[in-house]
């Protein structure tokens, strides 16, 4: 069966690349603190790939498939993870998120719905734009679907989760997370649905990473150079994360 032919009216989105193959390995990154939970999902979950790659709906769909990460998000720690939509994005919802150890994940296993966020245990982000907790949707970023990259940054420290999409901040989408502890969580009620994990990773909260995200890339490069120390830091994928949630901070400085 031909999903891309037959769901003809799927939302316009950006790929992260151009590639024409099905398995190309563009954004990955060989970094993976967790990775998907067999223990700790809905039944329709298939994982391969060392449990990197998920397949939500084996076969076909009857209602709402959730899978979470094996470790949860600890705190003090700023944490990025990213995953590649590898099917076509159809359907009620695919979402892409956090929960806490409360969320039901075989509760919506027989109905069709947009599972994260749906009540306070949880938040996400839609492949049709929006964001959603506690049951209230809102407007937030543009749509994803096959060949994009989503990622989820949380700031243990501050309490906020933000989206990105093919490495470009949506900026924050949640604030008030400081006190709860969250697992990284997906979403779907389409069949055969496949996402990969391409990283999964975190740093402290301390002034070293605050210095990082202030940094012009001259001067990680000179670092690197210089003090092979930091050069997990200045190397790593939190270097650009960072700095889109850096250069934000410094635009509302200026209107001060
Ligand atoms: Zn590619």
């Amino acid at each position: 069966m031909n999903l891309d032919a037959e769901f003809h009216c799927l939302p316009q989105y950006e790929r992260f690349c151009n590639c024409t193959f099905q398995d190309c390995c563009c954004g990955e990154t060989n970094v993976h603190e967790w990775v998907w939970d067999n223990k700790n999902s809905t039944y329709a979950i298939v994982l391969s790939e060392n449990n990197l790659e998920v397949k939500l709906h084996d076969e076909y769909s009857l209602g709402t498939a959730v899978v979470r990460g094996n470790k949860l998000l600890e705190k003090g720690r700023h944490h990025y993870w990213e995953v590649k939509m590898l099917t076509t994005v159809y359907g009620t919802d695919i979402m892409v998120g956090v929960g806490t150890n409360k969320v039901d994940l075989n509760g919506p296993k027989q109905s069709f719905c947009s599972f994260l966020g749906l009540d306070q245990e949880s938040f996400g982000f839609s492949y049709l734009g929006y964001i959603q907790h506690a049951g209230k949707k809102h407007t937030y970023g543009p749509c994803f679907g096959k060949g994009s990259l989503v990622g989820v940054h949380l700031d243990t420290w501050k309490g906020t989760l933000e989206f990105f999409l093919n490495r470009k901040s949506l900026g924050i989408a949640f604030t008030g997370l400081r006190d709860i502890i969250l697992y990284p969580m997906v979403s779907s009620t389409a069949a055969q649905s496949m996402m990969k994990l391409t990283c999964s990773c975190s740093v402290p909260v301390s002034l070293q990473v605050k210095c990082l995200s202030i940094l012009k890339s001259s001067h990680r490069a000179y670092i690197s150079t210089m003090f092979p120390g930091l050069r997990h830091l200045t190397q790593s994928i939190f270097a650009d994360i960072l700095k889109a949630q850096s250069n934000e901070e410094d635009d509302e400085s200026e209107k001060d």
